[in-house]
């Protein structure tokens, strides 16, 4: 493919910001990612601070990421990520009920964050146009005549004094504080709308260690919150024989990074085999906390003027509740749509990403705060027909405890694999609304 232009520039090296990377190195000549961190450890960076925390790769997360960069899935199992039977090896609880586990080759990877990061990181060195730019930060953008940003300013924190980069075009990619906000204020563009639902979520995650198959089937655990106790807990595996431990709550639930008071939070939603094999694990880490008071959207793709030469991604650009986990997977979405894009051309380029941007991230947003809005705690609620939806939703997950196809016909849903819509298919709404004639109440 012959080059669009000249030089690309990336502002943060996190997951949108290296699939972003892929995808612009295959259309100009030369690409530079300017990562705030410096070097890379196997823990969690500072500038990723929810890497301390469990990070799901979705069905649909998977097959992006393999749509993007080929043999992706099978080079993570390869260097250690371990892969897990969605519906054979998690062991979940919604709304109390346990889904019913099957055979239904559903499969993902689980790792830890720093890990998956590091496998599209590495994939990136190899490219030759490539050069990751590590402790150094974007300050502002190189803007010197009007309706075009032409490059970035960035500076080392140890000094050095600020460098020019002059670029065709600059991808924000700098998480959920977002460069692009500031900066179209100073240059006297409007700002974009945000649509925001006040989840007040936190998190408390531990590191353990206890061995890849501690139990004799499963691999994740996730007991989910009820509406009469919105908090809810996930024990996951991760490469090297660690799991992480996770507590999490909505509203006034406040999960504790004191151990002894986290690990009481633990016993209290743990099952009982699951806490047999916690107490008994190695504990790697103390107890992190990371708080998430609000999702939100922001509405680039509505705004009446947006310089040339810029782009919005990943969580610059929306972060759902990271309970769903489709965070990485919209991050692959936005590349594969950056990519298409691209094909057609670079002027106009900013409308044309946000307009399919925007509708990409649409109905995971719908569907995301609808969610949230169930449970007590969360703001933003009163969406028309919450009532109906939390109704059947949960009349369908009684009836996944004790019907296979029924629980992966939802977990195909809750992976972004299909549309909510598929919910309410013929087939799926008789098998929920048939009598039930067994009840059992699990964690
Ligand atoms: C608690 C929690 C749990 C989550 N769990 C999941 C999950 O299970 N599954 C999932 O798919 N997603 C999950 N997510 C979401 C996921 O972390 C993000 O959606 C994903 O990392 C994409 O983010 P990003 O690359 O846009 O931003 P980030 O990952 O936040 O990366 C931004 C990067 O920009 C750098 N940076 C910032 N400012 C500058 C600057 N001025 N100059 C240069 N660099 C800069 C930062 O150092 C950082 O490296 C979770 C999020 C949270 C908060």
């Amino acid at each position: 493919m012959s080059a669009i232009g000249a030089h690309a520039v990336v502002l943060g090296g996190g997951m949108s910001g290296l699939m972003a990377a892929h995808v612009l190195a295959d259309h100009f000549e030369r690409v530079t990612v300017v990562e705030r961190d410096g070097h890379e450890t196997a823990a969690p960076r500072r500038g990723v601070p929810q890497g301390w925390h469990p990070h799901a790769l979705v069905l649909k997360a998977v097959d992006l990421l393999d749509e993007l960069l080929p043999g992706m899935k099978e080079s993570y199992v390869q260097d250690g990520g371990v892969p897990v039977g969605m519906m054979s090896q998690h062991r979940l609880f919604y709304f109390g009920h346990q889904l019913r586990q099957s055979e239904a080759g559903l499969d993902t990877v689980w790792a830890s964050r720093p890990f998956l990061e590091k496998g599209i990181r590495e994939r990136l060195r190899a490219r030759s146009e490539v050069t990751l730019r590590q402790g150094c930060f974007a300050v502002r953008p190189l803007a010197p005549t009007r309706g075009r940003i032409t490059g970035v300013v960035v500076e080392k924190p140890d000094g050095g004094g600020p460098e020019s980069l002059a670029a065709d075009l600059v991808v924000d990619a700098t998480g959920r504080t977002g460069r692009t906000r500031t900066w179209l204020s100073d240059l006297g563009y409007p700002l974009p709308r945000e649509e925001r639902v006040k989840v007040n979520l936190a998190y408390a995650s531990r590191i353990l260690r206890c061995g890849p198959d501690v139990f004799a089937n499963d691999r994740a655990i996730a007991v989910g919150p009820r509406l009469d106790r919105p908090r809810g807990l996930y024990f996951t595996v991760q490469e090297e024989g660690r799991w992480t431990l996770t507590v999490y709550g909505y509203g006034d639930f406040r999960p504790s990074a004191d151990t002894d008071e986290f690990m009481a939070q633990v016993r209290e939603l743990a099952p009982d085999d699951v806490w047999a094999v916690i107490e008994a694990a190695e504990p790697l880490t103390e107890v992190r906390v990371f708080q998430v008071p609000e999702t939100y959207r922001r509405r680039y793709d509505k705004l009446p003027r947006f310089p040339e030469g810029l782009l919005v991604t990943g969580d610059a650009l929306a972060a759902l509740n990271p309970l769903y986990g489709t965070g990485m997977m919209y991050s692959a979405a936005y590349a594969l749509i950056l990519d298409r894009r691209l094909r057609e051309g670079i002027d106009g380029l900013p409308r044309r990403f946000f307009k399919d941007a925007g509708r990409a991230v649409a109905g995971s947003w719908r569907f995301s705060s609808l969610s949230d809005s169930f449970l007590p705690g969360v703001g933003g609620s009163g969406l028309p027909g919450a009532g109906l939806a939390l109704w059947y939703l949960r009349r369908l997950v009684a009836a996944a405890e004790h019907d296979a196809a029924l629980a992966a016909d939802f977990i195909r849903v809750a992976s972004a694999l299909r549309s909510p819509v598929a919910l309410a298919r013929p087939g799926v709404l008789l098998r929920t609304l048939r009598p039930r004639t067994t009840r059992t109440r699990l964690p």
